[in-house]
């Protein structure tokens, strides 16, 4: 190893060999400005980058590190695992395991296990396209589901941040069959079974929408879109990657109680490592190979390290750790909230379980018109101003913040100290 680079020349190197420099677009700051902190370290509510400097991290990998960096029941369940060797391309007990309290918790009778949270989705949409024997989907504009070619229409943060209307490299034949509605419209909806009832596979919506910022669908939204795709013959598949195991012990469907046809889950369920999966009905899931006809497949699906580090933290995912989340997240929102105000901001901080998004705006957001009124400007900004200070927020307007069970008074107390100066960044924009 030579000697450690600044993130300055690290980022130079990256260019010259990774489009962009990165390996997923939000994390190129492209929204933000400025060049990303090249990190080394995590170590509970920590990340350090490779010029030393400590930031209490808000982002946890975009979700997944519920228990916070180098949380030490999942580093010694990968050290035990990886001890074994890191793969088999063959049934493991841990897969079993991981299966187990998956449907244990949720409403998902048969779970399949994949690597990524793009995947599951994919699957989960064949397998309802195979079930059904049709082809539409209904999605919402706004909702991500992965970069999935059918579901990469009007699909929220990275692409609402870098305003791609669509993507090039997705045809019009796999997107034609994609129908995209507004969020929390069930009117749309409606008139879209009414005109294309008979062709509809399933609806697939994120269960709490976190990806254009946090929209929390309308009390009963959920359950009426089972019941709409259910009276034409369609399946319900809420997307709950983002949501599933972080917003309580399980996901949304443990705040809100609508019993989807198929679900999907990534992130937490993965503690960090590349695991994901799709279940539900065991009448539907039982459509997919070996024992139905619906192919699918994975080389490293179920990896033994991967489940290793999934059931770790599902396991040390306790009640307290969702009560602490719940509490911090509260606290941090309306910390924000105040310092906001105080220096006249325009502002909404939007919550569904713990997560939330602060908003740049007046306008209630409930759709992906409404989240797009937020002043990105005013939140680069605040974003800039917390950076300086040592607090990584996620790198975009339209994504929630991530805390985890690592994140004590000292860490929360650092955020809380930052937010007046950022509240003076975004002000002085907004004032402009
Ligand atoms: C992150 C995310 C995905 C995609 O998961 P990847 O593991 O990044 O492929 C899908 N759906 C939702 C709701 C997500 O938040």
């Amino acid at each position: 190893m030579g000697t450690q680079q600044t993130s300055e020349q690290l980022f130079q190197r990256a260019n010259a060999v990774v489009p962009g420099g990165v390996n997923s677009p939000v994390r190129a700051f492209g929204a933000v400005g400025g060049t990303p902190p090249f990190f080394v370290k995590g170590e509970g509510p920590y990340l350090f980058d490779t010029e030393g400097r400590r930031y209490v991290d808000l982002v946890c990998s975009w979700g997944p590190l519920i228990l916070g960096h180098a949380a030490p029941s999942v580093v010694e369940a990968l050290h035990g695992a990886v001890d074994a060797g890191t793969s088999y391309g063959a049934p493991t007990p841990g897969e079993v395991e991981l299966a187990e309290l998956i449907a244990e918790r949720t409403p998902a009778e048969k779970v399949r296990l994949v690597n990524s949270g793009t995947e599951a989705t994919m699957s989960a949409i064949r397998l309802a396209r195979g079930f059904t024997g049709r082809g539409k989907v209904v999605k919402f504009a706004g909702n991500y589901h992965g970069h999935v070619d059918a579901l990469l229409a009007s699909a929220g943060s990275g692409l609402a941040t870098f305003a791609l209307p669509d993507s090039p490299g997705v045809t019009g034949a796999s997107a034609a069959d994609t129908l995209v509605l507004p969020y929390n419209d069930l009117e749309a909806v409606e008139q879209a079974f009414a005109e294309h009832g008979d062709d509809i596979a399933c609806v697939i919506a994120e269960a709490c929408p976190a990806n254009m910022g946090v929209v929390p669908p309308r009390a009963g939204f959920n359950a009426r879109l089972k019941e709409i795709a259910h009276q034409h013959g369609a399946l319900l598949v809420l997307d709950e990657v983002l949501t599933g195991f972080r917003v309580s012990a399980s996901g949304w469907y443990g705040l809100e109680n609508v019993a989807p046809d198929l679900m999907t889950f990534g992130k937490v369920m993965g503690g960090g490592l590349p695991a994901a999966a799709f279940g539900g009905r065991a009448d539907v899931m039982d459509h997919l190979a070996p024992g139905g006809s619906v192919y699918q497949a994975g080389t490293l699906s179920g990896n033994p390290l991967a489940t290793a580090a999934g059931l770790a933290t599902l396991r040390g995912a306790t009640p307290e750790v969702y009560e602490h989340i719940d509490r911090v997240s509260a606290q941090v929102g309306s910390e924000v909230s105040k310092a906001l105000s105080a220096e006249g901001v325009a502002h909404r901080v939007q919550t569904g379980g713990s997560l939330f998004t602060v908003f740049f705006t007046d306008h209630e957001v409930v759709d992906f018109d409404t989240a797009r009124t937020t002043d990105t400007a005013a939140f680069a900004a605040f974003f800039g101003a917390m950076l300086e200070q040592g607090v990584y927020l996620p790198a975009a307007a339209f994504e929630a913040w991530f805390f985890s069970a690592a994140h004590d008074e000292a860490a929360i107390e650092q955020v809380v100290s930052a937010l007046p100066s950022a509240a003076r960044a975004a002000a002085e924009v907004q004032g402009r």
